[in-house]
């Protein structure tokens, strides 16, 4: 039997889909995960938090946690947290991501280390969320996706066979949507649109909240044409929400502006050109994609042509 059996080291490897592909003894004792089973985080996190056993979440709505930490998980290479379970246990647990989007998740019983200063290090990462996450959608917030896309154009500068998109995503009419239903309404629309984006944000991408009605997809190791087909599916959803339960009727779209990465560029280059081709989206008429393509390969938009 390997050592990986019978160390108290919890051990757990999740795959880009976040499923658990492979757990040692203490991970499944402490999360309660029989020897055959394979289930997703999001599984493992729901029923152990409905049977109060597991990690300790604070919050009273376990599905806009799962949402809320989802969007969140796996985005950068490392990350530690500190977690504390409902048998009394705290852990010290490690994330490490490859770039296919699989975890490995390790972690160690700190309960008897340095007690006194959990509070704080708790706090400080109840802090950290906070300063991450935007407070109406609970998506990612401004700054965090600011971070993931600096990061982008980074490692795509940085290794030759790196590549792929960024889309910004801006609500078509939305002032109009506020003054005719009321601020609240529009609200509901916002959380509508960040929870129909969730079925199209992939482990390895990041979507966030950049502005009032605006939005930021990356798509790393995405061409152009997948990432065309992938926001066009996204239009389609978006346009058959009905988001308003006491006025069944209403409907919304959206529109976007989709930017490839090239060499050289500069993090407000790969911006500037989602933006310019956003902005092309709202003069043609909204509720479509546009892309930000060079001179001759495709008529959308070229150089000379923008705005
Ligand atoms: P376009 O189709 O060209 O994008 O038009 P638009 O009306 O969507 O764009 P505009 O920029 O004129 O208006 C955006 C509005 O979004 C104005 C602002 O009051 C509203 N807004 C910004 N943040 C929030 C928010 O958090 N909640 C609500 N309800 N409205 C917001
Ligand atoms: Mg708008
Ligand atoms: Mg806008």
């Amino acid at each position: 039997m390997g050592l990986q059996a019978t160390t108290p080291v919890l051990i757990a490897l999740y795959d880009q889909h976040d499923r658990l592909r492979y757990a040692n003894a203490a991970f499944r004792s402490a999360y309660h995960i029989a020897a055959d089973e394979t289930p997703t985080w999001a599984e493992i996190m729901r029923r152990n938090h409905l049977a109060q056993r597991g990690t300790v979440l604070k919050t009273d709505d376990v599905e806009a946690w799962i949402s809320a930490t989802a969007s969140r998980r796996g985005k950068i290479p490392f990350r530690t947290v500190e977690t504390d379970l409902h048998d009394g246990r705290w852990l010290w647990m490690t994330e490490t991501v490859d770039q296919k989007g699989w975890m490995l998740c390790i972690a160690v019983d700190i309960t008897n280390v340095r007690a006194e200063e959990r509070k704080l290090r708790q706090d400080r990462d109840f802090a950290l969320r906070a300063s991450q996450v935007d407070e109406l959608t609970s998506a990612p917030n401004r700054r965090y996706t600011m971070e993931r896309l600096a990061e982008f154009v980074q490692n795509c500068a940085e290794n030759p066979h790196m590549w792929g998109c960024v889309a910004i995503i801006d609500i078509d009419y939305f002032k109009a949507i506020n003054d005719r239903y009321g601020h609240h309404r529009g609200d509901e629309v916002l959380l509508d649109f960040a929870r129909q984006m969730q079925s199209f944000v992939r482990r390895s991408d990041c979507f966030g909240r950049i502005g009032g009605e605006e939005f930021m997809l990356i798509l790393p190791d995405t061409t152009v044409s997948e990432a065309n087909l992938i926001l066009d599916r996204l239009l389609d959803k978006v346009r058959s929400s009905r988001p308003l339960a006491n006025i069944p009727e209403f409907c919304y779209t959206c529109s976007v502006g989709l930017a490839e990465y090239r060499e050289g560029d500069a993090v407000r280059d790969i911006y500037s050109r989602a933006d310019e081709a956003l902005y092309l989206a709202k003069r043609e008429g909204r509720d479509r994609v546009k892309r930000y393509t060079l001179p001759g390969s495709d008529p959308d938009l070229s150089p000379d042509q923008a705005p």
